[in-house]
C-alpha cells in the first residue's frame, strides 16, 4: 500500500473532480512529536488531510496554514503546507482531554482561519466559524463561501492513520448538481476503516465502478520542518540585546527549540557575539537533530 499519497481523479460523465489523500508516515511524524492526548492526534490527522485536500486545489505555488483557534482547552491546532504537499503542524492544549470530546469540548468557541501565501501575489485569508459537529462541514463551508461551488469533505483519522476524499463540481456553463448529488451519495458509503486501511484504487473502485473514473499520477505527501539554525539566529537578533546578553548571564547559552520537529539549536556566547558583529554565525554551533 502506497504512504503518505495524494490522488487527484476527474469524473468523465460530470463535470466533477476529485481527490483522496491517505497519510501514515508523515502524520506519525506530526503527532509523535509530542505526548497528545488521542482526542487531539485524531483531530489533528483529520486537520492534516484537509490540509493537503485543500493544498491540492491551489492553482499556485507558496505557502498554506490551515489554523483552528479557540476559547476552550485546546487554544490551537495548526497545519502548515505547501504547493509540494510538504506539511508540519503542532497542537497546544491545556488538562486533560476526554477521548469523546466534542469539537465545542475541544475548542469552545472556535474559528477556522486559512491564510494562502503565494509565492508571488497577494496573500489570502478566510475564516469559518467551527459551529458544526465536525472538522469536514466546517473546511466544506469554508469551500462553499470561497468558490461557491458545490463541495463535499469526508475526514478520518485514528491515531495512527488520517485520510481525506474531496469532491467538487467544476466551474461549468451546465448545471450538474443532479450528477455531484449522485456521486456524493455514492462517496458518503465510505466507512473509515476503508478508507484508512484500503489501498486508493480499492477504494475508489468500491465507491465508483459504475462510474468512469480518469485517475491521475499520485503525488508524494511529505513531513517537512522549515526551520533551520540560520531562522533561530534571526529570531534572536529580533530580540533586544539586552534581553539576550541577560538570558546568557543566567544560563551561559541560548536554547531554541521548534516545537514542529523538536529539533534544539543552541547558541553559545561566541555564536552570540558572532551573530551581533557579522550579523552571521560561525561555525562553532551545534544543532541537535
Ligand atoms: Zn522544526
Amino acid at each position: 500500500m502506497n504512504k503518505d499519497t495524494l490522488y487527484r481523479y476527474l469524473f468523465e460523465n460530470a463535470d466533477v473532480r476529485g481527490e483522496l489523500v491517505q497519510l501514515a508516515d508523515a502524520y506519525q511524524s506530526v503527532v509523535n512529536a509530542h505526548e497528545y492526548p488521542q482526542v487531539l492526534r485524531r483531530f489533528l490527522g483529520e486537520l492534516m488531510a484537509a490540509t493537503s485536500l485543500l493544498t491540492a486545489t491551489l492553482k499556485f505555488s507558496g505557502d498554506i496554514a490551515v489554523q483552528v483557534q479557540g476559547n476552550g482547552p485546546v487554544s490551537l491546532a495548526v497545519i502548515n503546507g505547501n504547493n509540494h504537499q510538504q506539511l508540519r503542524g503542532v497542537a497546544r492544549w491545556d488538562g486533560e482531554l476526554a477521548d469523546d470530546a466534542s469539537l465545542g469540548d475541544l475548542f469552545g468557541q472556535g474559528y477556522i482561519v486559512i491564510t494562502l501565501t503565494p509565492d508571488e501575489g497577494e496573500r489570502y485569508q478566510g475564516v469559518v466559524a467551527l459551529d458544526k459537529p465536525t472538522l469536514a462541514e466546517c473546511i466544506q463551508d469554508y469551500f462553499q463561501q470561497s468558490e461557491q461551488l458545490p463541495t463535499g469533505i469526508w475526514l478520518f483519522a485514528d491515531g495512527e492513520r488520517a485520510a481525506g476524499i474531496f469532491l467538487q463540481v467544476l466551474p461549468s456553463e451546465e448545471d450538474h448538481n443532479a450528477e455531484y448529488e449522485h456521486l456524493t451519495t455514492l462517496t458518503a458509503t465510505i466507512k473509515q476503516e476503508e478508507l484508512l486501511q484500503l489501498p486508493a484504487e480499492e477504494v475508489l473502485h468500491r465507491l465508483y465502478h459504475e462510474e468512469e473514473v480518469r485517475l491521475f499520477d499520485p503525488v508524494e505527501v511529505s513531513f517537512k520542518c522549515t526551520c533551520s539554525r540560520e531562522r533561530s539566529a534571526a529570531a534572536i537578533r529580533s530580540i533586544e540585546k539586552a534581553e539576550i546578553l541577560e538570558i546568557m548571564a543566567e544560563q551561559g547559552q541560548i536554547e531554541m527549540g521548534c516545537e514542529y520537529c523538536n529539533s534544539q539549536y543552541r547558541f553559545d556566547s561566541i555564536d552570540i557575539e558572532a551573530l551581533y558583529a557579522n550579523g552571521s554565525l560561525t561555525d562553532s554551533g551545534t544543532a541537535k537533530q
